[in-house]
This record gives structure tokens, C-alpha cells and sequence, in this order.
């Protein structure tokens, strides 16, 4: 456990110039979760710097559209990353006309703005590069051992898979430490309410909910007897809920590919719990499913489309991650 208490131990302690450290610490955390380990000798796993530019730009993203959060003290001079994210903003905002917050898996930036997301992927890496990777390390100019190894300037760090392992077991905790880490330091630029909801993006404030009856259709497609999918058993003699497993105040959309049935009573003790891993896998079933069925009777509408387009896109897996940060 001795790589757990120092990797908090840096948390807790980096410095309060910007955000990019915390961010770092985030996305080698969400590494951690991907990861999943080819055969039981592997040692050491390999981290490239683009796999994180990848997660830190999708924090900055979330951040500064939905709630235009401040990562610097100086508003003359704010931090490359965030330049960089603004500037990728305006161009998808140009290219699809909509000025509306949106989540970045949803967004699809990579192939509406592809040319510029790959430009600001490259200057991200860089960024890390002169101002994260081997800083990250350093605590009151003493290096802290044992967490990484990373060469000044290269493309990737190398990290023990035991190290991994650690940080996904626990990486719920790991996630609350650097969220609170991170707001800290953004009350320091900002004076807006609830930061900590906001950096999880979980400001519920203005955005309305919606019906969601339009979609009853297409669960009975899938689910004629209206089982619960969170407990299992048959749902006689109430309306069944209409459940979001990968929790609304997370998604803050309603996407069929993402509904399920529920008991009312199921559905309500739930709210806003993190999905299980089984959770998961059966929702990626029941898509596939549904998918196949509703093809199947010949529906094409925006709802089939969309759900295709989250099951080739892996949403259910890629959303159940982000979301325990
Ligand atoms: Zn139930």
C-alpha cells in the first residue's frame, strides 16, 4: 500500500498554480480502470501521453462549457490546456451551430472537428510534457519514488500494474481526493456556488427534465413483461420507473441506450449510486438486444440510430468509467 499513501500524498500536496496536475492525477487514475491485465506476468504497463491528453481534454471540456470554471489565478493569462479546449470549442460550436452544453462522448468532437482535435491533442501532450509528467513526481523539490517511470520528453510513462491495480481498487477514494483537491484550488479563481458538484459535473440547477413516455415503446420491444432490471423480478400492479442506470445527474441526457425498467421502489433507493460492473454487462446485452429486435421489426428512427451509435461507440462502458470521477 505504499504506492497508495504516496500517490494521495502527492494529491493532497501539489500546488495551487493550475489544475494540470490534478488532472494529470485523474486521468492515470481512469487508466487504471481501463486497465485490464493480458496475462498475469505482465510487470510494468505503458501509459502514452495522447491517452491522457485524451482524458484531460474531456475534463477541461466539461468544465469550461457547462459552467465556464476558471483552472488559473491570472484571467489575462489562463493555462495553455484551457486555451487550447476554448479554442476547439469555438470550432465545434461554428461547425454544428449550437451554443448548448454538451458532454464530450456525446459531442463526437474527434470526427466533426478532426483536424483540430488532433492539433489540440498534440498541444495538450505537449503541455504535459513541459509542465506534468516528471513535475507531477516532485513534492518541495524532493522526488517521490516507486509511483512511475518517465524519461523527460517521451511519449509515455511506465507504471507497475500492481501500482494499477491499487489505484482501480481503490479508486473511488482516489477520485474523491483529487475532486476535492481540484476544488480547492478552483475556489481560489472562482466565485461561483457548489464547485465541488461542478467538478463532477453534477449542477442540476438548469437543465429540466423531460417525459421520458416516449420511450416506452421501445423498452417493451425489448422487455414485454416489464421485468426490473435492477432487482430482477416482474413488476405487477404499478407503473414501472423508467431508470437511468448510468445516473441522470452524470449523463444529463435521456438516451434509450442508457433506460431501463424498474420498480418504482427499486428505482428510488437507487438514485444516484455508480452502476455495478454487472450492472454494466447486462445493459450491454439488453442493447444489443434491443438493438437487433427493433431492426429486426423495421423501426429507423433517431432513437434505433442513436442506439446504434452507442453500442459502436462503446457509451455504456466509456460513460460507467467517467462516471466514478
Ligand atoms: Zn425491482
Amino acid at each position: 500500500m505504499k504506492f497508495l499513501s504516496n500517490w494521495l500524498h502527492i494529491i493532497r500536496n501539489c500546488s495551487f498554480d493550475n489544475t494540470y496536475k490534478v488532472a494529470w492525477a485523474k486521468a492515470i487514475t481512469e487508466s487504471a480502470l481501463e486497465y485490464v491485465s493480458e496475462n498475469e506476468r505482465q510487470v510494468v504497463v505503458e501509459i502514452s501521453l495522447t491517452s491522457i491528453a485524451q482524458k484531460v481534454i474531456r475534463y477541461y471540456w466539461e468544465q469550461t462549457l457547462f459552467f465556464d470554471l476558471k483552472q488559473s489565478g491570472n484571467p489575462n493569462k489562463p493555462p495553455v490546456i484551457v486555451s487550447v479546449v476554448k479554442e476547439l470549442t469555438a470550432s465545434y460550436q461554428a461547425k454544428t451551430g449550437s451554443f448548448k452544453p454538451i458532454k464530450w462522448f456525446t459531442a463526437n468532437v474527434e470526427n466533426l472537428c478532426k483536424h483540430e482535435y488532433d492539433k489540440a491533442i498534440k498541444e495538450i501532450v505537449k503541455a504535459l510534457k513541459a509542465d506534468v509528467s516528471y513535475r507531477f513526481l516532485r513534492i518541495e523539490g524532493k522526488e517521490i519514488v516507486g509511483i512511475y517511470e518517465y524519461q523527460q520528453k517521451a511519449d509515455c510513462l511506465y507504471i507497475a500494474a500492481d501500482n494499477l491495480k491499487q489505484l482501480k481498487e481503490h479508486s473511488l477514494i482516489v477520485f474523491d481526493a483529487i475532486n476535492y483537491r481540484w476544488t480547492q484550488m478552483l475556489e481560489n479563481f472562482n466565485h461561483s456556488p457548489r464547485i465541488s458538484k461542478k467538478i463532477k459535473i453534477i449542477d442540476e440547477d438548469n437543465v429540466r427534465r423531460k417525459p421520458l413516455s416516449k420511450f416506452i415503446s421501445y423498452l417493451n420491444a425489448e422487455n414485454p413483461t416489464h421485468s426490473c432490471f435492477l432487482c430482477g423480478y416482474s413488476i405487477v400492479g404499478e407503473t414501472p420507473a423508467i431508470d437511468h442506470v448510468i445516473p441522470w445527474s452524470y449523463l444529463y441526457s435521456d438516451d434509450l441506450w442508457n433506460l431501463v425498467y424498474a420498480h418504482q421502489s427499486c428505482n428510488s433507493s437507487k438514485s444516484n449510486v455508480i452502476p455495478s460492473e454487472d450492472m454494466i454487462k447486462r445493459l450491454e446485452d439488453r442493447n444489443s438486444e434491443l438493438l437487433n429486435l427493433l431492426q429486426t421489426s423495421g423501426i429507423k428512427d433517431k432513437h434505433v440510430s442513436e442506439l446504434a451509435m452507442a453500442i459502436e461507440n462503446n457509451y455504456v462502458k466509456k460513460f460507467w468509467i467517467a462516471c466514478q470521477g
